[in-house]
């Protein structure tokens, strides 16, 4: 790989993440040699993904150049790679851009969709991980309703208006929340000819309540919500197979959709070249200790959705959000700070903010410590949190002026088939 060699120590990043970011920036003024490698010249703000599938936002304003973050400093680098694996003996990482030596890595990988070995649901079923998928699922559900409209078959009209999502979890509420305000505010001007009582949104959910990881109250609210919205939420159900648009499930759910989004879990993407040993297999994801060093390694670290550190207020790890994956970035930058000084590194300690959803307009659930609220309070906390994290004052702008002008004209900005999901050459879904 073309970079320079220096005597500084070389430092490499893989992944341009919530964690692998937050770490870059505290680095780049350090003596160090930072390179950060990721498959995407971009950084993703996956928490408003759902907005661009659902029209509400550009791509262009979630997501953020990784050239732009690394620029600033004297000895950085960043190389659009995807790594293919690590040799922790020659401390050499391959790519598919070439092989790099490092002194210190850290693996900021994140996580994939996890379909639990399902082949039909990892065949058929839409994704939402990342940009490219995000805008597959836009591009999609436009082309269906596109189809509908000229489709002379009232049950296959049906079946290309139904959109069925599995897991009930943030994501899965958000998105079912965000195509029913479609449904509601947006499409029946589009579509004047075309009845929408035909459009169904079912989110199915194999927990006993919707938003298992938050409180009770959230679920109750969230519940609400969506049931005004019109969305059909199908507890205790679990979805067995996704085939010819045929949703299954191990009840007696059972119908046609032409848009079926699978949300019910991630797993992580570790990178092959790290002992076994150190991996949790039912996670897929590296077992670190306090200071975010893999089981095993003392110059090779995991933050973020990869990482598990167990402690004894999380015996399974961190929840696999973004807050965990910044505040781990942060802190292992202070330690590398340490150490590349000689003193010692000291270990991470959590600091929970509370979670939050959002089901649409004026509706959103929070839980912070022992506050627990909804509605349009909720909303307001929502959106200003998503703003602040937001990276780039452009991306900020650009957001709160799509938001403001779809809350005060009942309009969504990006209803464009840009390329054709349905027609697509290649088939090749990225991770
Ligand atoms: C749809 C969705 C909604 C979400 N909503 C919320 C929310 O509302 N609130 C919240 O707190 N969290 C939310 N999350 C979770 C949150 O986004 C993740 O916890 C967070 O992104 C984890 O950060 P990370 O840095 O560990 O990984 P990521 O942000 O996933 O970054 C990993 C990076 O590594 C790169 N990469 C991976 N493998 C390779 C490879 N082999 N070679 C090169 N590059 C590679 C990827 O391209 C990516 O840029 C959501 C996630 C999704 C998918």
């Amino acid at each position: 790989m073309n970079i320079p060699f220096t005597n500084l120590p070389r430092l490499v990043i893989i992944g341009g993440g919530f964690a692998g970011v937050a770490l870059a920036r505290k680095m780049i003024k350090e003596d160090v040699q930072l390179v950060v490698l990721d498959r995407h010249n971009y950084h993703t703000f996956q928490p408003l993904l759902y907005q661009v599938s659902t029209s509400s936002l550009e791509p262009d304003s979630i997501a953020y150049p990784l050239r732009k973050i690394v620029k600033r400093g004297k000895n950085t680098f960043f190389r659009m790679a995807e790594v293919l694996s690590i040799d922790p003996d020659t401390q050499k990482v391959s790519t598919n851009i070439g092989d790099i030596s490092y002194d210190y890595l850290v693996i900021a990988t994140g996580a994939r969709t996890n379909f639990f070995g399902n082949k039909t649901i990892e065949h058929n079923a839409m994704r939402m991980k990342n940009l490219p998928q995000a805008l597959n699922l836009r591009s999609l559900m436009l082309e269906n309703l596109e189809q509908a409209v000229i489709t002379e078959d009232h049950e296959k009209r049906k079946e290309l208006l139904r959109f069925a999502l599995a897991g009930a979890g943030p994501t899965g509420v958000e998105l079912a929340g965000g195509i029913a305000e479609l449904k509601l505010n947006v499409l029946p001007r589009d579509y004047p000819d075309m009845n929408f009582d035909d459009m169904e949104i079912h989110l199915i959910e194999g927990a006993s309540r919707i938003l298992p990881p938050m409180s009770e109250h959230a679920s109750e609210k969230a519940t609400k919500f969506l049931e005004k919205l019109g969305v059909h939420i199908h507890l205790n159900t679990q979805v067995t197979q996704y085939e010819d648009n045929l949703v299954s499930t191990n009840t007696d759910l059972s119908f046609k959709t032409a848009t079926f989004i699978w949300s019910a879990g991630v797993t992580g993407a570790p990178v092959s070249g790290i002992k076994a040993e150190s991996l949790i297999p039912r996670a897929n994801r590296y077992k670190v200790n306090q200071f975010n060093q893999i089981d095993g390694y003392d110059t090779i670290f995991a933050i973020g959705d990869i990482s598990v550190m167990e402690t004894k207020e999380y015996p399974k790890g961190h929840p696999m959000v973004a807050q965990p994956a910044i505040q781990q970035g942060k802190h292992l930058a202070k330690n590398l700070k340490q150490h590349l000084r000689g003193k010692p590194m000291t270990p991470f300690q959590y600091f929970d903010k509370g979670s939050m959803a959002t089901i649409g307009r004026n509706k959103a659930v929070v839980d912070i410590g022992k506050f627990k609220f909804g509605g349009f309070f909720a909303w307001f906390i929502w959106m200003f949190i998503h703003l602040w994290f937001l990276i780039g004052f452009r991306n900020r702008f650009i957001t709160l002026f799509n938001w403001s002008y779809n809350y005060i004209n009942y309009d969504k900005a990006a209803r464009l088939i840009v390329r054709s999901y349905k027609n697509r050459t290649d088939t090749t879904e990225r991770v």
